[in-house]
């Protein structure tokens, strides 16, 4: 069901979940000081509590009220990429919910870059927790149409058009001493982390349990099967090995279908291909993957970018889509 913007507002207002666009994937927004309210997108989402939720806020003043401390390295990042797809994790005022942090000490934090976002958030005066509009560990939903297919024409939905950026946000857990580390990959990369903090990401001594617990930011909710379509997802590091499985997998009276990332060779399935650019890929992965889900096929063929910086947000949620041991399931392909 579609909303309008004053319409959101007021479904916010009242302690009632409404899915919004953002530049990187749609959210399901809840007032993000209202426990009832929050409770609703977990079970909307099916989603388990201990995955805590990233609270959207208007502008970089605003963190002053969620946090104990702003450290100077925070603050840059938040001063270079927002509004944009960086969440910074920071260490919680008391006040803030527990639900909302799952437990944690810490709070996750950032200013989305869409107009309509921002709009809602000046207009409604509140700031909203908003993990994405999809059932938990399924493809995230890129337009309103995913939203609605995903979570069925019931849920409320502002509609923003296409998200630009296609992935959700880079997360980056920043201490009070500014030592910092990457929770996940997104289309902000390390090394433009690095960059701009003025130092590299921290290095923990994971032998050493006492830098384990006092050290170690927690990374909750990162679980290895994630943005899934519902076809099983065979990932392949070279095109060649992909266009074998494919030969074998109709050989054995079986349907696939292929994500191909850049020119070179074609399997004999319906493929859908997309162009050798980390922007452009991630902008229509979550649409493609979807198309391709829609297909009904067997099993669906991924193609991994090259394992290099440029590219670790994508591999990441790809691999996350397949799932772990890629690698067997692909060997049980071949030998069928
Ligand atoms: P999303 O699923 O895109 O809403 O992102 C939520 C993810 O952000 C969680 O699964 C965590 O990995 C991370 N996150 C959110 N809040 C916190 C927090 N308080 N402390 C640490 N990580 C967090
Ligand atoms: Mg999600």
């Amino acid at each position: 069901m579609h909303v309008s913007l004053a319409q959101a507002s007021t479904i916010l207002k009242s302690g009632e979940v409404v899915a919004i666009p953002t530049e990187t994937v749609y959210g399901l927004a809840a007032d993000a000081s209202n426990d009832s309210a929050l409770q609703k997108i977990f079970a909307t989402k099916q989603r388990p509590a201990d995955h805590p939720l990233i609270v959207h806020i208007g502008n970089i003043n605003q963190v002053y009220s969620w946090v104990t401390d702003f450290p100077e390295t925070a603050v840059k990042l938040a001063q270079t990429f927002w509004p944009g797809p960086l969440t910074l994790v920071l260490p919680a005022q008391d006040h803030v919910s527990r639900v909302l942090r799952g437990n944690e000490a810490t709070v996750a934090l950032r200013v989305p870059n869409h107009p309509t976002t921002l709009a809602l958030l000046e207009l409604s005066g509140l700031s909203v927790a908003a993990p994405s509009a999809n059932l938990f560990t399924q493809l995230s939903p890129t337009t309103a149409e995913h939203v609605e297919m995903g979570l069925g024409t019931h849920v409320p939905v502002l509609d923003g058009g296409a998200c630009a950026v296609g992935i959700e946000s880079t997360i980056v857990s920043v201490a009070s001493n500014g030592n910092w580390q990457l929770l996940r990959p997104g289309m902000i990369s390390e090394a433009e982390i690095a960059l701009v903090a003025g130092r590299p990401p921290m290095n923990v001594d994971k032998t050493n349990r006492n830098n384990l617990d006092t050290l170690t930011p927690k990374v909750p909710g990162q679980h290895l099967l994630h943005y899934s379509p519902c076809t099983s997802v065979y990932l392949f590091n070279n095109r060649a090995d992909l266009v074998h499985a494919c030969e074998a997998i109709q050989l054995a009276n079986q349907t696939c279908a292929a994500l191909l990332i850049g020119d070179g060779d074609k399997p004999s399935c319906k493929i859908m291909r997309l162009i050798n650019q980390p922007q452009e890929v991630a902008e229509a992965l979550y649409r493609t993957l979807h198309e391709l889900d829609a297909l009904q096929v067997n099993q669906l063929l991924v193609e991994l970018p090259p394992d290099t910086p440029i590219w670790a947000a994508v591999r990441d949620r790809l691999t996350r889509a397949g799932g772990s041991a890629t690698e067997s399931l692909r060997s049980q392909v071949i030998s069928k």
